[in-house]
């Protein structure tokens, strides 16, 4: 069992965060890296960021280090710059109380490495380490490390009261590294669910984006478990209970979006995309005679959902905006054979930049079905992609701007410009997608009538 050993010397541990280390501890003070980049060291995991946590107080960090930020200097922690590279450094500290349930109302600094270990949110980010000391592991960190285990370190019911987040956090960590949460624990996260309405959007996004973007997003149901779904998605619990009886399908439509995002490439915009793609289909069901499950209008429905979804979590308009056009269009073509002029019109709807992406998204949907028809769906998808790319290497017209004729062409042969001059654009641009060989200027001219 224990392939983890208390005292471990050897994490390795980047120069710049073992210099701030030594110079603290130079000048007589204690200073250990802690939280997650020991749980990660430990793991063989990249660790994001080194944080380091000492007695030094804020002050007297900020006299020792040449360039620093006070990042948080109310909190006790100060970033030390070390070239382009940011380091927190953050006294020993003891959190006040939580009345709001999001921020301690006061912290309170403390010579104690143990305080400052106790106030942490799991067993396993709440361990210290220094090359002097080596481990620093009072809660049971390491054993609940090498068992897989997700542990509040205390009082589960004290500690998600005092802070929603965590309760989001354990299920975030659970997906990263696949450990189950503890029975206590999770006990209390059910119980304490509904205080993570009080969580603003942006920290539930990050969490969310984590878990997504983790080797296990299918974690996510659990969620539904845990009561967490029903505060920071709705949506997802209504998809997991909509089954789908249909022979393309094997599983409800929340477990196959999961994992249809657990096939995709690691990307924020694919996996959430996954993740909403068929979030339309629970309204948009209809059961016919033979007891066969539709979903008519799902994608369509699923856009806008999705739109008022992630304005909800407060994600950026450029992320707001893809993710859409992939849930939109994610099974376009699926049943047509793919003809140039088909292929073209898809290319002009989507943009030829989004290609590949939507062909990923088609591909991660038909892999989460079922094995009927399975393998013609991806050879399709694989047709359509050689169409699409065949008609981009060609330069077929696909937007305005490929057009022939320019705005000034049409100013001289009498159009108006604004509306007029718009909607004989876009008449040409639907002419040339049927029929690529009328994009010449001599062409669209003589016939502009036509375009009219
Ligand atoms: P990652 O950086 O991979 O997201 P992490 O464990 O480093 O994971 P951070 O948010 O960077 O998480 O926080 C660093 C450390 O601070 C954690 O390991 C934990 O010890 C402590 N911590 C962070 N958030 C909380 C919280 N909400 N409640 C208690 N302790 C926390
Ligand atoms: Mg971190």
């Amino acid at each position: 069992m224990n392939n983890l050993y208390k005292n471990v010397k050897n994490i390795n541990i980047p120069d710049n965060a073992l210099d701030i280390l030594n110079k603290l501890s130079e000048a007589g003070f204690e200073a250990y890296i802690v939280g997650g980049c020991v749980r990660d060291s430990l793991l063989g995991r990249e660790p994001m960021d080194w944080d380091i946590t000492t007695n030094a107080h804020p002050l007297e960090v900020k006299k020792l280090f040449k360039r620093t930020i006070d990042t948080g200097i109310k909190h006790g922690t100060v970033t030390v710059m070390k070239g382009q590279e940011g380091y927190e450094v953050t006294t020993y500290r003891v959190d006040g109380d939580y009345k709001d349930h999001r921020h301690p109302e006061s912290v309170t600094f403390t010579p104690m490495l143990r305080e400052d270990l106790r106030r942490r949110d799991f067993t396993i980010n709440a361990m210290a380490w220094n090359p002097d000391k080596g481990l620093v592991d009072e809660f049971g960190g390491i054993d609940d490390l090498n068992a897989g285990i997700i542990r509040c370190v205390g009082d589960p019911m004290e500690r998600f009261d005092e802070d929603a987040l965590r309760i989001l956090r354990a299920l975030r960590f659970s997906a990263q590294l696949g450990y189950d949460i503890e029975e206590d624990t999770a006990r209390a996260a059910k119980t304490l669910s509904d205080t993570l309405q009080r969580v603003s959007a942006e920290r539930i996004q990050t969490e969310l984006i984590k878990i997504m973007t983790s080797d296990r997003p299918t974690r996510l149901l659990e969620g539904r478990e845990l009561g967490i779904n029903k505060v920071i998605l709705p949506e997802l619990d209504e998809a997991i209970a909509c089954d789908q009886n249909t022979p393309h399908h094997q599983w409800n439509v929340g477990e196959h979006s999961l994992r249809a995002a657990e096939t995709i490439r690691n990307d924020k915009i694919l996996r959430l995309s996954m993740l909403l793609h068929d979030i339309g289909k629970p309204s948009c069901k209809t059961t016919d005679e033979a007891g066969i499950d539709h979903f008519k209008g799902h994608a369509e429905v699923g856009a806008e959902m999705a739109n008022n979804i992630l304005r909800r979590l407060k994600m950026d308009n450029a992320s707001i905006k893809k993710i859409c056009l992939l849930v939109r269009y994610h099974d376009i073509m699926m049943k047509t054979e793919p003809t140039d002029k088909l292929v073209r019109k898809m290319l002009s709807v989507i943009g030829p930049e989004n290609l590949d992406d939507l062909i990923s998204v088609k591909k991660a949907d038909v892999s989460a079905q079922s094995s009927y028809m399975q393998e013609e769906k991806l050879l399709g998808i694989e047709r359509l992609k050689d169409k699409a790319l065949e008609i981009i290497e060609r330069g077929d017209a696909l937007c305005l701007a490929d057009l022939a004729v320019k705005g000034a062409d049409l100013i001289e042969a009498g159009i108006k410009p604004g509306k007029e001059m718009g909607d004989c654009l876009k008449a040409m641009l639907a002419d040339v997608l049927n029929t690529p060989s009328h994009n010449t200027r001599e062409y669209l001219l003589r016939h502009i009538k036509n375009y009219l």
